[in-house]
């Protein structure tokens, strides 16, 4: 019978073993957790009526995915307020609402004129006809145009990888924006086209380059999914918390030895790492060498969380939207802040209102350096400034991530094949991680959701 081992129990580990008990009851698994408790970057911290995300805020619903999964589970899903879809960027200084229509990116001063007219002419530039990776600013720049890439795009990397776009790799980290140019010619184009498909087809699908969909969570945060998960394959043997792996010997192409740091070891026919680039690279450093030495080659900036609890009449700005997203070029010390209670209800307590601020990242990888009190004094001193904040906040959390998000950078697809060519010697040795195939939840748990099917 087949005896599955699955290293790390974050959301891809963990929706990776729920879906192996769905389609393979009758095959062995189990899921080996370093940390106390599951989830990885899904954490959620309760505080005094305050429900705070360290990681994970939500998902868009457009993918079955996280939605599939939670329905299976039982947890109800929280949808975000309409006001949530009011977003923000930082231009000179001051926040701009994005523009979600053609008519109010006219209308918008998030651009000059010449920027607005520099993205019309997207339809003319020709493809791509360099050889190799394209980064994302690169793209964006040629495409649209550099105040675009700067006001548009440079943020839209920050909210998902906050990562550096000369660096990132375009087909990798939105391949769907890749595709529309290789089959479309033009953004713009692909666009008018999809439109009007959809209009023939009257699917009533919204078409966009972009992700689409409505934010969603759960009310008590996603912390409510991981619980419930855990709760789950607890109850059938399928997780154990606090054990760290070590290391894995290849005894055969289906025979695997799991060793753990509490000297347990453990035979089985399959291993998956669900663990991040660098635990794999170390677990993997004797018995493949050659891979693990790719595995260490991934990105991972860090990030801080500070969340402030705060009253509402103690800022100066009419706080309904989703928050506020600082492009590289504006030099701020902070990635952008998440108006939290304005996106969810219940996230703070009657009359209070939770603003999340993320610092860090692949340009500002300094925060590493700095004491948590330096974190908040940064963030503090920011939000006075954005936003108007003319009181300290009562509550203040602050969570770190030493290694936060894996980067998609310059040759990611590459490298990612290498691993994988490598890994052939071994059918029963697999990698399962947001490091391979999008970083998004939802992504994670298709993916995940997929391996146990072909499993
Ligand atoms: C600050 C932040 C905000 C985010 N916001 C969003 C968002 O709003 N929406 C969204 O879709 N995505 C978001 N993401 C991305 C998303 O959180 C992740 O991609 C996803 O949760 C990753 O899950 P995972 O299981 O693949 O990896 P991880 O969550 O990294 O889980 C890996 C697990 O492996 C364990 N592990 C490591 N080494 C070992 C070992 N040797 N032995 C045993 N266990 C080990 C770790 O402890 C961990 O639990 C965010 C990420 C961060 C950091």
């Amino acid at each position: 019978m087949a005896r599955v081992v699955i290293i790390g129990g974050g959301m891809s580990g963990l929706s990776l073993a729920y879906y192996l008990k769905e389609f393979r009851a009758d095959y062995e698994v189990v899921v080996l957790e370093k940390e106390t408790t599951p989830g990885g970057k899904a954490h959620t911290k309760r505080l005094h009526g305050f429900t705070i995300e360290c990681g994970v805020n939500g998902v868009l619903d457009n993918k079955p995915s996280t939605l599939g999964l939670a329905r299976g589970l039982g947890v109800e899903i929280l949808p975000s307020n309409e006001n949530s879809k009011r977003r923000f960027v930082v231009k000179d200084g001051a926040l701009v609402e994005l523009p979600d229509t053609p008519k109010k990116f006219l209308k918008s001063p998030l651009l000059s004129i010449s920027g607005k007219l520099r993205v019309a002419y997207e339809p003319f530039v020709p493809k791509y006809s360099g050889k190799g990776d394209e980064s994302l600013a690169s793209f964006a720049k040629r495409r649209l145009g550099p105040e675009a890439y700067k006001y548009l795009i440079d943020p839209m990397a920050t909210g998902i990888y906050a990562g550096d776009p000369e660096r990132l790799s375009l087909k990798s980290c939105f391949p769907r924006v890749h595709e529309l140019e290789e089959t479309y010619g033009s953004l713009i184009r692909a666009m008018i086209q999809l439109a009007r498909q959809a209009k023939r087809e009257r699917s009533g699908k919204k078409v966009g380059a972009g992700p689409g969909g409505n934010l969603v969570s759960f009310k008590n945060g996603m912390g409510e999914l991981v619980g419930a998960l855990e709760e789950r394959l607890k109850a059938q043997g399928m997780l154990r918390c606090g054990i760290e792996v070590l290391g894995v010997e290849c005894l055969d192409r289906y025979k695997f030895k799991v060793i753990c740091q509490n000297g347990q070891e453990i035979e089985c026919s399959h291993v998956v790492l669900a663990c991040p680039a660098k635990d794999a690279s170390r677990i993997l450093r004797h018995a493949l060498s050659d891979i693990a030495q790719m595995c260490n080659s991934f990105d991972y900036p860090p990030i801080g969380v500070v969340a402030f609890g705060i009253r509402p009449k103690d800022v100066s700005l009419d706080l309904r939207g989703f928050g506020f997203l600082a492009p590289g070029c504006e030099h701020r010390s902070i990635l952008g802040t998440l108006w939290d209670s304005s996106i969810f209800e219940n996230r703070a307590p009657e009359g209070w209102a939770l603003l999340r601020t993320l610092l860090g990242g692949a340009r500002r990888r300094d925060i590493k350096y700095k004491s948590d009190k330096e974190l908040v004094d940064i963030t503090y001193r920011e939000l006075k400034d954005l936003v108007g904040l003319n009181r300290a906040p009562e509550l203040v959390v602050v969570h770190r991530w030493p290694r936060a998000i894996p980067q998609y950078t310059l040759g990611h697809e590459d490298r990612v094949e290498a691993i994988q060519k490598g890994l052939r010697q071994y059918p029963g040795l697999m990698i399962r991680c947001n490091w391979i195939g999008g970083v998004s939840l939802n992504d994670c748990i298709q993916n995940s959701k997929e391996l146990a099917q072909a499993l």
